[in-house]
């Protein structure tokens, strides 16, 4: 059973000051009168959460709205610069690290490299310095730092702020945001996996200005997937939705590093240069490639080379295949294609269209769009800072009673 938790009225206050905040935050700067369109509160409710909000320095007023003929309200800005967030993507050899304001506007960028001692604790120690430097390099104060988001690859936990499995780094159940959090005491901290924080900034600058129900897919050193539906990321049950990289595309097909044998992952990424690569190198003696790594196998296919021309087909009918699959269980309004793999898109996307839009919705005219994110690279930083700002701005909750008498 779930009730109200205790002290309700309280709750509710909660509940409106936030909604009102979220309103001014996502659509400022707007009138208290399109406030009240969106959501109805009573004239002297709202005036209060106003009030308040104000002398929190959340938010402030500025000038009039023109052209509106008759009365002229004042209009109502979120403080972007209340505070500041710290944006943290871990990579294969390093960090990379933003400041941003409370709007995620990246401010200032560093990037580290922990070179071959990848250990968390290693890992949490260049954090520290790196981001004290960050802010120095900006000359702002690390006292104003509200919040950090971290975005890595693999398997993460939001619930207990860690990342349970990232084979990448070879680390398993590693609690990074407690560990984290003994070095910023009064800090929020919250993690969660590479393409869910870059669907946050779909969400807030990309696609999702147009659509409420789609799926973003990386392509690249592996397969990533963030499931969008009705405008919220979806977790699963213990947080591990979106593992579509490791559902199966061969049976008993090559070996996966997650255990499984004829995952999408070694198929339509890096994995497949690899693995067919070395099956098929003898009989492409004048093949340039010598490292079977997404970059290489692309630059040398734009150059005619024969055997990367046939990896980048066969890797681009895996991932069709593999699109094709999401169309039919999801039924989106659109797929968004996004990951450094995309750099090198014009060589395999018009396949993989050409397969995917073979579905079983096509058949009945409902057409799904696929698209390549337009999003920046800079966009996996706005989207660790977006995982903390939401977070941060999050409206309360009900919570389950822990007794019922
Ligand atoms: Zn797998």
């Amino acid at each position: 059973m779930r009730v109200l938790r205790n002290g309700s009225k309280k709750l509710i206050k909660e509940i409106n000051r936030f909604k009102v905040l979220n309103i001014i935050r996502h659509q400022h700067p707007i009138s208290r009168g399109e406030i009240s369109k969106q959501y109805k509160l009573g004239v002297s409710t709202l005036s209060y959460i106003i009030e308040d909000l104000k002398s929190s320095g959340l938010i402030y007023e500025v000038g009039e709205s023109t052209s509106t003929g008759g009365r002229r309200a004042k209009l109502i800005e979120f403080n972007k610069d209340f505070g500041s967030i710290i944006s943290v993507k871990i990579e294969e050899k390093q960090v990379l690290l933003a400041l941003t304001n409370m709007d995620a506007e990246i401010i200032a960028e560093k990037e580290i490299s922990f070179g071959d001692d990848s250990s968390p604790e290693s890992v949490v120690n260049i954090l520290e310095k790196g981001i004290h430097k960050v802010f120095e390099s900006c000359d702002k104060d690390i006292n104003n730092l509200l919040g950090i988001g971290i975005l890595s690859s693999g398997l993460v936990s939001q619930n207990d702020g860690s990342i349970i499995r990232s084979s990448m780094l070879g680390w398993s159940n590693v609690p990074i945001t407690n560990m984290l959090q003994e070095k910023f005491e009064d800090v929020q901290i919250f993690v969660d996996n590479n393409i869910n924080g870059y669907t946050l900034a779909e969400l807030s600058n990309g696609e999702g200005q147009k659509s409420n129900n789609f799926l973003v897919v990386s392509v690249g050193a592996g397969i990533g997937l963030s499931v969008v539906i009705d405008r919220k990321i979806y977790y699963g049950a213990l947080g591990g939705a979106g593992e579509f990289g490791h559902t199966s595309i061969v049976i008993d097909g090559y070996d996966c590093h997650c255990g499984q044998r004829g995952c999408l992952e070694m198929y339509a990424s890096e994995f497949y240069f690899e693995n067919k690569g070395r099956e098929l190198i003898e009989k492409y003696p004048d093949s340039k490639i010598e490292n079977f790594n997404f970059s290489e196998v692309a630059e040398v296919a734009e150059q005619d080379d024969e055997l990367a021309k046939v990896l980048v087909g066969e890797m681009s009918h895996y991932l069709g295949y593999g699109v094709r699959n999401l169309i039919n269980t999801f039924n989106p309004e659109k797929i968004v294609i996004a990951g450094e793999g995309m750099k090198y898109g014009h060589l395999f996307m018009d396949h993989v269209q050409e397969i995917a839009q073979k579905n079983f919705f096509s058949k009945v005219d409902m057409p799904t769009q696929i698209v390549a994110s337009k999003l920046s690279k800079e966009s996996w930083l706005t989207g660790g800072a977006l995982l903390a700002i939401n977070h941060i701005f999050q409206e309360p909750v009900y919570e389950k009673e822990q007794t019922i008498i």
